[in-house]
This record gives C-alpha cells, sequence and structure tokens, in this order.
C-alpha cells in the first residue's frame, strides 16, 4: 500500500503520495506558504485560498499532489 498524507481546509483536501513526488518544487514556487520543505508538516493549508491552492495543485508534474473536494 502506498502511503498518503492528507490535509483538509475544511473546503478541500489536498493528498500528496509522497512515493510519487519527483521533487519538482512546483508546489513550492507555486505556493510558498502552503508548501514547505523544510517545516513539519510541510503542507499547511491554511497557507493559501483554496483557489490558489488548487491551482498550484495542478501543476505538480508527477501527480504526487491531487485534490479531494470536501462534502459541505
Ligand atoms: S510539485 Fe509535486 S512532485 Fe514537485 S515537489 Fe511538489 S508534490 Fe513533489
Amino acid at each position: 500500500m502506498s502511503e498518503r498524507k492528507e490535509y483538509s481546509n475544511g473546503e478541500i483536501t489536498v493528498v500528496w503520495q509522497p512515493g510519487k513526488c519527483q521533487h519538482a518544487a512546483e508546489c513550492v514556487k507555486g505556493s510558498p506558504n502552503v508548501f514547505r520543505p523544510r517545516e513539519k508538516p510541510w503542507i499547511n493549508v491554511e497557507g493559501g485560498t483554496t483557489e490558489s491552492i488548487r491551482n498550484t495543485v495542478h501543476k505538480c508534474p508527477s501527480g504526487a499532489l491531487t485534490i479531494l473536494e470536501d462534502s459541505k
């Protein structure tokens, strides 16, 4: 089973699958306050708007980052 981590802001859940991550850092460039490689946990979904997080996640070249819509 591959590892996955989930981070929710109440609207969306950012899913990160470390096994797929190529460390291309597109996420860090796109939303540096959300994707912070030196922090733990490294993803802080409070660091940006839902829309900006969506845009950044879509730029992840490896498919390591995906978004789930939270049910309201
Ligand atoms: S953009 Fe995707 S592949 Fe690149 S570091 Fe972020 S999660 Fe990993």
